[in-house]
């Protein structure tokens, strides 16, 4: 182990950081207790400063379909650190990793690279306002985009849990250019199409809501919002950065065969190293510097050891691995339920609801009982499972988490 324990490393964390943390959910303030420091983490397992070992089913929020320190991702991080860089200059890991993502989700004719889900999100929006000439955009209830200003409202994901409605620090008019829709509601949409005529510039989903627990589109929706906005003129962005290459080869666009103007990228494609990306219809990726005069840059963007990372695991995401993701996901989920869980599954993505009947929006999903999660959460967590820290944060199984570890799992959510 290294120097210290978890409580020495906790207090030496609170004195430096907002809450402890670097980013709000790790405080562990929806659950209560102690926030842990974790050393090491290798497929599903995780180990703290202590020592104790988790089975993670927190997959870094996203990123580690592969699980923690998958080799082949190891080895191209390693050999991609040794080759220098970054050179201020574009380098073939973009090319392979761009043409991987092309190759996969068609829509994305171009796209950028950028560091953050949260920088694609903002850029995305960017890119609509400029090309429908319009400033309003629409979001759903619940849903989450990152922490640029005009996304903070009624947002998802830690905002969730901590209920803060926006956040302290947006300026009004800035929150006043996004108007909320319920999800799952295409009427909802619909009105405020109605009543902000030629206004809207984009309509922005997580095609799979995954920031207020999983909570899938039911038929229609996301095709009914692809047809308001064909109708009104605006673009329709999916945001996949959490569904991206996780619940099918070609994200959600490809499972529910609806095609977005824009997709917003992140987590899966950095391999666990931070990245976004946002890319679409070539003609509203043309608009950005220097090819049109949309301005966004980045240092760092498409560091050629994020890129390594992003096309390492990309590559191993083939039928046989899906087929794996949904053998895991669907084995817990279904073990879960036989405890008399209710779950919420959409391939390796799943929730379990403390409620009667599983939620279709965000409204549904807050009358979870938030209490009795947090006893469910403690419970596995001290029978050596460690789960997402809030109600609203999906479980990720990767392709690590074999039928023992499950098992395991399973076994522990028995006693708790
Ligand atoms: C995590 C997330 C983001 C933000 O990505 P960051 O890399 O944390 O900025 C955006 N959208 C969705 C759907 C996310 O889950």
């Amino acid at each position: 182990m290294e120097e210290g324990g978890v409580a020495s490393w906790r207090n030496r964390a609170a004195k430096l950081f907002p809450g402890g943390v670097n980013s709000p959910v790790r405080a562990y303030r929806a659950v209560g207790g102690d926030a842990p420091i974790m050393v090491r983490g290798e497929g599903s397992n995780v180990w703290d400063a202590d020592g104790n070992r988790y089975i993670d089913y927190v997959g870094a929020f996203g990123p580690l379909i592969l699980g923690h320190a998958d080799p082949t991702v190891t080895r191209a991080i390693n050999a991609a650190v040794a080759a220098g860089g970054p050179f201020g200059a574009t380098a073939p890991g973009e090319v392979r990793l761009a043409e991987m993502i092309r190759s996969r989700m068609p829509s994305i004719e171009r796209m950028r690279f950028v560091n953050s889900g949260t920088e694609a999100a903002m850029s995305a929006l960017r890119v609509a306002r400029a090309a429908t000439g319009r400033d309003l955009v629409i979001k759903f209830d619940g849903g989450y985009h990152g922490h640029a200003d005009s996304l903070l409202v009624e947002a998802g994901s830690g905002a969730a849990t901590l209920s803060i409605p926006g956040s302290a620090g947006v300026a009004a008019p800035v929150a006043a250019q996004t108007l909320v829709a319920e999800y799952n509601s295409v009427d909802s949409v619909s009105s405020l199409f109605s009543s902000n005529r030629s206004q809207i510039a984009a309509v922005i989903v997580e095609p799979v809501a995954a920031n207020m627990g999983v909570v899938p589109p039911v038929r229609d929706f996301l095709s009914g919002l692809r047809g308001l906005c064909d109708q009104n003129g605006a673009l329709l962005i999916f945001d996949e950065v959490i569904t991206g290459f996780r619940v099918a080869p070609g994200g959600a666009q490809e499972l529910f065969g609806v095609r977005p103007d824009m997709t917003v990228l992140g987590k899966i494609i950095g391999g666990g190293l931070p990245v976004g990306a946002y890319g679409g219809r070539a003609d509203l990726l043309d608009l950005v510097a220097p090819a049109g005069n949309v301005y966004q840059a980045g240092t760092l963007s498409g560091h050629p050891v994020v890129m390594a990372a992003g096309e390492a695991t990309l590559a191993q995401l083939g039928p046989e691995l899906y087929a794996t993701l949904e053998h895991n996901g669907e084995k817990l989920a279904e073990g879960l339920k036989s405890l008399g869980y209710n779950v919420a599954r959409a391939g390796s993505l799943l929730t379990v609801f403390f409620r009667d009947r599983l939620p279709v929006n965000f409204r549904e999903a807050k009358r979870c009982d938030v209490e009795e999660f947090a006893g469910f959460f403690h419970r596995l967590r001290a029978a050596g499972v460690l789960i997402p820290p809030s109600q609203f944060e999906a479980w990720f199984v990767s392709a690590a988490h074999d039928d023992a570890a499950i098992e395991a799992t399973l076994q522990a959510a028995a006693s708790a």
